[in-house]
């Protein structure tokens, strides 16, 4: 078996994978936060570790690799928009709206991109008493304390508390000292603390939690504060839930290694008291725009499904296999400066690799390539995985075949050679589809979830009633945008306003 090797953002440097049991290699992703449509940037996290997930799995056996990836569905930000968008629901109705379409169309999303289901998509509102179970360890350990902040109590966590807190961001705890911080959360021991829970107003969600500990006296002192989880503390939980107090690989963007990976490990290692939460943390790159993230505070993002959906970019839709190739063709950890251009010489090269394929479902029961998997199980290295899969298509095929009987599937045999670079391309999950569905999907591209657009016709049909017009029209504009035309009418009989819609040809 080929060695894995990966770097580690813990250790800054590439390292043999020695799972801690290879019969169950546990891997955990942070997943989004379902107040919005995913971008394109979004999309390479899910990519990225769907291609080590596949590699895992084909290194391990399927059934000896267990991949979570979150669904964070209480955060500020839902409020936010809950608020906006359905201004006229109760907002725990209109917070369940919003997260239950959003995370219906991600997951619409990030199938289109060929990507496999994670074993277990745990949502954070589900595990609720985890979180509040942890917390309570650690405030037992008089490691988290409760302070009064500027919106209520809050359970904070005391990084002083923690000697090696930083590991891996490399941040020193004088670091967290300094600056303006100390000003407006004058509640905080030091302006590194974090919040693990915090109390919530009767207009925000919240649970029912008590935090209990020994008091010297021997008495056991309780406090009950309703609220709602921080961020970091719903990871700490999913994962141990699903995963264990340590596991093998937790992975996501550069963005999440401070603070949030940060407070992850701190949580999880002061509460179960191990030197290790994951062994391995892996961070990818960036997708950029004109050499800046790709991001929603920056307005210069391109949702998946804009790029799947509309015509909005280079005049056409595109299938989900064609950003998946674009993507993969840098290494997970480098940069990518997002382009059309990068679009249409993906799909070239699916076009190229298609043809190659006889017709049928194309199933495929030889082994990858050799060198393929020894450049991938390099720290993931795709683009050297993708140049070895052009020569196994090309110049094997053509010395094989003559290209010109590509165009002639009957002259086309799967044969040895040719299976083993389709299972090959299949670790990448790209090919898996059946080839008589490419020009099809490269016209139709993919369609958006009906659910999602139900929604947001009915968000657009309460701001109107709420006579919130700029609302209305913003809402119509985004539908607009993905590819949806509206048909506004009067019931004859009621006077009631009712909106249908349809796919724009
Ligand atoms: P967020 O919803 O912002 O928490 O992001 C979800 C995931 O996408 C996280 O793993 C982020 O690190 C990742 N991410 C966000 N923006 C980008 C980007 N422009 N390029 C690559 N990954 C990103
Ligand atoms: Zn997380």
């Amino acid at each position: 078996m080929v060695q894995l090797r990966l770097y580690n953002t813990l250790t800054r440097s590439k390292e043999e994978f020695h799972p801690l049991d290879p019969a169950r290699v546990r891997m955990y992703v942070c997943g989004p936060t379902v107040y919005d449509f995913a971008h394109i940037g979004n999309a390479r996290p899910v990519i990225v570790f769907d291609v080590l997930y596949r590699l895992l799995r084909h290194l391990y056996g399927p059934d000896h690799v267990t991949y979570v990836r979150n669904i964070t569905d209480v955060d500020d930000k839902i409020n936010d928009r809950a608020a906006r968008d359905f201004p006229g629901l109760p907002l725990n109705e209109a917070i369940r709206r919003v997260t239950e379409t959003t995370a219906s169309q991600y997951m619409a999303d990030v199938k289109a991109l060929g990507c496999l289901e994670p074993d277990e998509e745990p949502r954070a509102t589900e595990n609720i008493a985890q979180m509040i179970e942890i917390i309570n360890k650690l405030y037992e350990k008089d490691i988290a304390y409760i302070a009064t902040g500027p919106e209520g109590r809050e359970v904070l966590f005391s990084i002083a508390k923690m000697p090696d807190y930083g590991q891996l961001s490399r941040r020193k705890l004088e670091d967290q000292q300094a600056g303006a911080r100390i000003a407006v959360e004058g509640h905080k021991k030091s302006p590194g603390d974090f919040v693990l829970w915090k109390e919530s107003g009767p207009n925000e969600p919240g649970w029912s939690a008590d935090f209990e500990k020994n008091t010297p006296s021997g008495d056991i002192e309780k406090v009950n504060i309703h609220g709602r989880p921080g961020w970091h503390i719903e990871c700490s939980a999913m994962s141990n839930r699903y995963l264990g107090e340590t596991f093998d690989i937790h992975g996501g963007g550069l963005d999440l290694i401070f603070p949030h990976h940060e407070n992850e490990i701190a949580q999880s290692r002061c509460a179960f008291g191990h030197d290790v939460m994951a062994k391995v943390w892996m961070h990818n790159g960036f997708l950029q725009v004109e050499g800046e993230k790709m991001s929603k505070s920056l307005g210069n993002f391109v949702t998946i499904n804009e790029l799947l959906a509309t015509e909005k970019f280079g005049g056409r839709k595109w299938p989900g296999e064609v950003l998946r190739l674009a993507m993969l063709k840098t290494h997970y950890r480098q940069p990518i400066d997002w382009t059309v251009k990068s679009l249409e010489e993906a799909e070239k090269t699916l076009d190229r690799w298609y043809r190659c394929l006889p017709d049928g479902d194309g199933s495929s029961d030889e082994k990858p390539d050799d060198p393929f998997l020894n450049a991938l199980s390099d720290d993931l290295n795709t683009p050297q995985a993708i140049s070895i899969l052009h020569e196994l298509f090309t110049s094997d095929m053509a010395s094989k075949h003559g290209l010109r009987k590509h165009d002639d599937p009957e002259a086309i045999q799967y044969d040895d050679d040719l299976s083993i670079a389709v299972s090959s391309a299949r670790i990448l999950g790209l090919l898996t589809h059946p080839k008589a569905d490419w020009e099809a999907r490269k016209k139709s591209g993919t369609s958006v979830s009906e659910a999602a657009i139900d929604t947001l016709v009915t968000a657009r049909l309460a701001a109107r009633a709420a006579k919130k017009w700029a609302e209305s029209d913003r809402i119509r504009d985004e539908l607009v945008a993905m590819g949806i035309e509206i048909m506004d009418s009067k019931d004859p009989a009621t006077g009631e306003l009712k909106t249908t819609w349809k796919v724009k040809r």
